[in-house]
């Protein structure tokens, strides 16, 4: 009995079932490819999800700040948006007059900028700005791919899988993109009032 006839409409079947994948094959590279010609025009999605100032951006700055126990800067942070290098999703600086690390409360000059062209999602963008505000609070980069601090992303922190993306309730007036810096080993301007005997530090953080 095994193997005699009732082999051939197996073999039908299975064939409708190859047609059949081969034709989900062509419409998944089909949407590839109009996805390849949408990556070409200017992303400033995100940017129009999430503005800055916006509830997005404030909340999950909020979450850093609770994930840290305290809001560093004094609480005052720029966010902006910008084009990045590639495979950089955000990177923060800061201004301290004695040590990158390990006196944060004397942190000032406070930024944190996202990159446009990255792929983001709620508990991406939460994580990564509870990344950045580690930073500011005085976390340098770890080598335990569990921990946030770890230099690239690689899964969301829990707060930002628990808390549901808020929504924009008073989008506000859109500012302009911050063009792209000339190099990243440039240190920022500082002010004349103010001294910093050292660089501010940058952490750029890789997908
Ligand atoms: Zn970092």
């Amino acid at each position: 009995m095994d193997g005699s006839s009732p082999t051939s409409p197996r073999i039908a079947s299975r064939r409708l079932l190859a047609a059949a994948l081969t034709a989900l094959v062509l419409l998944a590279a089909l949407a590839c490819a109009g996805t390849a010609r949408a990556d070409d025009a200017p992303v400033t999605a995100p940017a129009a999800r999430w503005p800055v100032g916006g509830t997005g951006i404030r909340t999950a700055m909020s979450l850093g700040a609770e994930h840290w126990g305290f809001s560093p800067c004094r609480g005052k942070v720029a966010v902006a948006w910008a084009p990045l290098s590639a495979g950089i999703n955000a990177e923060s600086s800061w201004s301290n007059d004695v040590d990158p690390f390990l006196q944060p409360s004397r942190n000032g000059d406070c930024e944190i900028t996202l990159s446009l062209r990255d792929d983001w999602d709620w508990p991406k963008l939460c994580s990564v700005v509870v990344h950045e505000v580690g930073h500011l609070a005085g976390h340098d980069h770890v080598d335990d791919p569990d921990d946030v601090m770890y230099p690239l992303y690689v899964r969301a922190v829990p707060e930002c899988l628990t808390t549901p993306e808020p929504a924009e309730v008073a989008p506000p007036v859109a500012r302009p993109a911050v063009p792209p810096k000339a190099s990243a080993a440039t240190p920022r301007r500082v002010t004349k009032a103010k001294p910093r005997p050292k660089a501010p530090a940058k952490h750029p953080r890789r997908r």
